[in-house]
């Protein structure tokens, strides 16, 4: 593989010779387990070219590593923001976007204060559950990071009160579960304009993650597009060429651009590793064809 691009290089119509991608990672600046610095120099090990550390609701991580990009590797600015379309909680990816813009941070900020307010209920439902302490037991483990669910499953665990994190999601944190406080975040059209007003690229994640129907689905990436979206996760973590066909036709339809990423968070057995091949993927349709590197 030739991985010899120099930056400025990138004009959609050339032939694309950066070939592993990683638009879609967590670090312990949210709800990963590595820190940003040890996640962006493994990705470069791992022989990914142009990666984004898409963090919720945070950038914190990504302006830690801006001044540490190992060699060879692109790093775009890059953010998982939470929304919602109607009462449904979806994530926009924002990629390539100008990190000082001052609507984003403010847009974040507000994110910030929603997640600060939302755990505060998560651990009064907890708490109602029969935990108490979740609060504080949760931002110990947080340490810092942007506080999400994922934090008070771990909590969950290491206070016996359930076997695994998938369980405290099954039991208490998941869908339609006690912990599930998902109506606190801004409007999908909302989240799309902050990453578009700060110059970035916004891309609908993990679309088969919502468990629409196909019409349902459409509606959303209508919704999306109006709103200004310009492109679709087709793979998110590991490939399944099945839903990538049907994400693709998702993109076609309204001629969007598509994304990829790991979505890694840490390693486990079934999880998948950093970075996707996308030689063999159509030219001129790629996000990371029209995003310079920072
Ligand atoms: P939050 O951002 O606080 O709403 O938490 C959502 C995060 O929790 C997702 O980004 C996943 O990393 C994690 N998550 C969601 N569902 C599950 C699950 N069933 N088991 C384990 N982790 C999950
Ligand atoms: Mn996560
Ligand atoms: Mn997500
Ligand atoms: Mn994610």
């Amino acid at each position: 593989m030739t991985l010899s691009n120099e930056r400025g290089d990138l004009s959609p119509r050339r032939s694309v010779v950066i070939a592993v991608i990683d638009f879609h990672t967590h670090s312990a600046a949210s709800d990963g387990a590595l820190r940003a610095r040890d996640l962006v120099a493994r990705a470069a090990d791992e022989g990914v070219t142009r990666f984004a550390l898409t963090d919720h609701d945070t950038i914190a991580g990504y302006l830690s590593i801006t001044q540490y990009v190992p060699h060879g590797l692109e790093l775009v600015s890059g953010v998982e923001l939470s929304c919602q379309w109607g009462r449904v909680g979806i994530h926009v990816i924002g990629l390539g976007f100008d990190e000082s813009n001052a609507d984003l941070l403010e847009h974040l900020a507000q994110l910030d204060a929603a997640r600060v307010d939302r755990s505060a209920r998560i651990a009064h439902r907890l708490e109602k559950a029969g935990m108490p302490g979740a609060l504080e037991g949760a931002l110990e483990i947080a340490a810092g990071a942007q506080i999400g669910r994922p934090h008070f499953a771990r909590w969950m665990v290491a206070s016996g009160y359930v076997d695994t994190e998938q369980d405290a999601f099954k039991r208490f944190l998941g869908r339609g579960k006690p912990g599930d406080i998902s109506v606190l975040w801004p409007a999908l059209h909302c989240s799309v304009e902050a990453i578009i007003q700060a110059g970035g690229v916004a891309v609908l994640a993990h679309p088969l993650e919502y468990k629409m129907t196909a019409t349902r689905l459409r509606a959303l990436r209508d919704a999306f597009c109006e709103a200004g979206g310009q492109a679709i996760e087709v793979i998110n973590g590991r490939a399944n060429p099945g839903d990538a066909d049907q994400l693709w036709r998702l993109a076609d339809e309204r001629d969007l651009m598509v994304s990829v990423g790991s979505d890694f968070h840490r390693d486990t057995p079934y999880g998948a590793g950093l970075g996707v091949d996308v030689t063999a993927f159509p030219e001129g349709r790629g996000v990371w064809e029209v995003l310079c590197a920072a």
